[in-house]
């Protein structure tokens, strides 16, 4: 028996333990074939089965209409930063910078051409979401980071865009339900929500592709993943078999709308807590807080003890709880795979730490 644990971290996720169960399992044998999933070739029925299987969760799951496609690459999320200027920058595109991953996404775009920040929360170490900004018509795109990790910040409603609109939702993807018609392309790693480290997806509207004028390298070209079903070259076989595991998993409890209920219920347990206990403080504006990633520090005053607690919280399990360095304090990802007993255990902890302490 391992030690209970309560996992907190912000990427790779905890992952649900059924998927982890019969990840081992095909370590062993592969859908009956005999042979380990790091072995099986990715040329044959068997893991055509799963390839397909993947595709049609991933649209059941967050209703991808027909006029959509997703397909499954290597490289992790900040390699599409580049997709993204490759196959969709001609003349001017705008990014919303609301943090790291945002401004590294906008980084990337102006290597390629014109690129801007249409505008930035960087005036307040990114804790809120800018908003009331005007967003000319003819850009190529708009670029979004719906949820900002290392800062708790998240979008929480599918803007209306007068041009064609990408998001980065590597870290709050199948948390909520999205208007996926809205997005000419969604993207992420898997790694913090659906799967583990080592396989992005990317949800794209099929007739927003072959308008930039540029030569686009092969791999770089959605247009070839669409083509081949993501198997243009060996895609990342066991990393594509876990996240299907995942999403069958997310499918048994009812999908991305019963996650969505859940998930708001852990975060509201612990921002409730974070409000009334007065030991700590939140540190992202009320109305653009995560569900997933909640961030906080020490109260003033009470900063000298920001060692106590992580020891105090690493005796009773508490694992990933560190913020990031950007921000410091703490961070709780409450990632799908995180139970409300999970969060509890956590708000309880915060309970016992402020008795002690009062
Ligand atoms: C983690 C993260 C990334 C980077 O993902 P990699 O797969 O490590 O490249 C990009 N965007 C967001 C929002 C993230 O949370």
């Amino acid at each position: 028996m391992s030690k209970k644990v309560h996992v907190f971290n912000a990427g790779p996720c905890l992952l649900p333990q059924v998927a982890i169960d019969h990840a081992i399992e095909a370590l062993k044998d592969f859908s009956g074939t005999g042979i380990s999933v790091l072995s099986i070739s990715h040329r044959t029925k068997e893991w055509d089965a799963v390839m397909d299987e993947c595709r049609a969760l991933w649209r059941e799951l967050l209703h991808i209409p027909d006029t959509h496609e997703v397909v499954f690459l290597g490289g992790g999320a900040s390699l599409q930063f580049l997709y993204v200027a490759m196959n969709y920058l001609e003349k001017k595109a705008a990014y919303l910078d609301t943090g790291v991953w945002a401004h590294k996404a906008l980084k990337e775009a102006q290597g390629i051409g014109d690129a801007y920040a249409i505008a930035c929360s960087k005036d307040k170490n990114y804790t809120y979401i800018p908003k009331g900004f005007d967003i000319p018509a003819d850009l190529d795109y708009l670029h979004i980071t719906t949820n900002n990790t290392i800062y708790g910040t998240e979008i929480h409603e599918d803007i209306d865009c007068p041009c064609p609109l990408i998001a980065d939702m590597s870290s709050d993807i199948m948390s909520r339900p999205v208007d996926v018609s809205k997005y000419d392309l969604i993207y992420g790693g898997a790694q913090k929500n659906v799967g583990p480290a080592g396989v992005i997806f990317a949800i794209i509207r099929k007739d927003s592709l072959g308008r930039v004028s540029r030569y686009i390298p092969t791999m770089l070209d959605y247009r070839t993943h669409i083509d081949k079903l993501s198997m243009f070259n060996t895609p990342p076989v066991f990393a594509i078999f876990v996240m299907n595991e995942t999403l069958k998993w997310l499918k048994s409890i009812g999908g991305v709308e019963a996650m969505y209920e859940i998930n708001k219920k852990k975060a509201a347990l612990l921002y409730d807590e974070i409000d009334r206990n007065s030991m700590f403080v939140g540190t992202a504006v009320k109305e653009d807080r995560s569900l997933m990633n909640v961030c906080f520090v020490m109260a003033p005053g009470k900063e000298d003890l920001q060692d106590e607690f992580f020891a105090f919280a690493k005796e009773r399990g508490m694992v990933g709880i560190k913020g990031h360095r950007s921000v410091g304090g703490f961070r709780a990802s409450l990632y799908n795979a995180c139970t409300v007993e999970d969060v509890q255990a956590l708000v309880d902890c915060m309970k016992e730490f402020e008795t002690l302490k009062k």
